[in-house]
């Protein structure tokens, strides 16, 4: 087995090793670069990239990386690694934070406010976000046989943890299955997103949407490394049964529930939760308090995206909701018991675009 070489570095087989991407330097003529660390097996296999923090703000990925680089006590080498380098077959390349000055600017976009995740594949003489964008396509896109890219809502909001794919990609939509979520989210990305651009160039990408910004939820961590870990079983790089819901929701289009009247917004139900048609999701009160308006669930199924920002106008989303029996997702709560995941297609005929 050979070492895996990456922007000079080079790492021996069984080991891990952090790299950096060089950005050029900052206003304080300080080196910037995205750190990068590289897990090489023993075995020949797949290389996985795994992504996190293009969007400075969203946190959860960036831990759902370290678990993975290092286990739960935070120490690589010991007992709780969730992957053995020993045993490993192929290559991880993870990149916990892209967007390392956006996160301590404590933002979504980088230093000049551009959201990096509509610049792919980026310019090699661009401006500073299409400069991040290039060297992370070329260094580590170009390097990965299929590509996990980690995400939370913004922080108005916040989503259950699934799987977003192009159900029109057959690699994308392996990998979706794999990873396992109940609820799989078609859409192609974003122009100049970092899944599309990386798929249109031939390597499969997914997207996990998990949780908000700005903080570590360790359900929503946990849901991300379960999900790599099912996909790195499916893959062949680790032993592992992967695990599966008894049913899996393959959704074309949901529907938004919006306020029809601006106020203050106090959420009745959680993401996650069952909710019927005409049922109360939420209330909207003046500022002293008063009940002004009730927000109904305009579908009976579940709510995969919540606002959590009190403040709103009408027409601003309140809660995403995806078409499913309750019955339906009582049983999608329990973990696969025969070969396969049972699968409906959802497609909400009346939905809008984007929230
Ligand atoms: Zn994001």
């Amino acid at each position: 087995m050979d070492s895996f070489h990456f922007e000079g570095a080079e790492i021996a087989p069984g080991t891990g090793q952090e790299v950096s991407l060089e950005l050029g330097d900052g206003p304080a003529g300080n080196p910037r670069s995205i750190p990068v660390y590289i897990i090489h097996g023993t075995k020949p296999g797949p290389v996985l990239a795994i992504t996190a923090g293009i969007h400075g703000d969203e946190l959860n990925g960036v831990s759902v990386a370290h678990h993975l680089i290092h286990g739960d006590d935070h120490i690589a080498g010991t007992d709780d690694d969730r992957i053995r380098r020993d045993e490993l077959v192929g290559t991880i390349i993870c990149v916990p934070v892209v967007n390392i000055e956006g996160m301590l600017l404590e933002q979504r976009g980088a230093p000049d406010n551009k959201d990096i995740n509509r610049l792919f594949p980026g310019k090699a003489q661009g401006n500073q976000s299409q400069r991040i964008a290039y060297a992370l396509f070329q260094s580590v896109v170009k390097r990965a046989d299929c590509l996990i890219d980690l995400h939370s809502a913004p922080h108005s909001r916040t989503n259950l943890p699934h799987v977003r794919a192009n159900f029109d990609e057959k690699e994308c939509m392996e990998l979706a299955r794999a990873f396992g979520t109940q609820i799989i989210l078609h859409s192609k990305g974003p122009k100049g997103s970092l899944r599309r651009a990386a798929t249109n160039d031939g390597t499969p990408t997914i997207l996990l949407e998990a949780g908000t910004a700005h903080r570590f939820e360790m359900d929503a961590v946990h849901a991300g490394i379960e999900g790599v870990l099912n996909v790195m079983g499916h893959l062949g790089m680790i032993e592992r049964e992967v695990r599966l819901p008894a049913v899996r929701l393959l959704v074309r289009r949901s529907k938004w529930a919006r306020a029809e009247a601006g106020g203050l917004l106090y959420s009745r139900v959680n993401v996650g939760e069952h909710v019927s048609k005409g049922q109360e999701i939420a209330l909207v009160t003046d500022p002293l308090g008063e009940k002004t308006h009730r927000i109904e669930s305009p579908r009976t199924g579940v709510i995969v995206g919540l606002a959590l920002n009190p403040l709103v106008r009408a027409g601003d989303p309140i809660a995403n909701i995806v078409l499913c029996s309750k019955a339906k997702w009582k049983r999608a709560q329990s973990d696969l018991d025969g070969d396969k995941p049972e699968e409906e297609s959802v497609d909400d005929e009346e939905s809008l675009d984007d929230a």
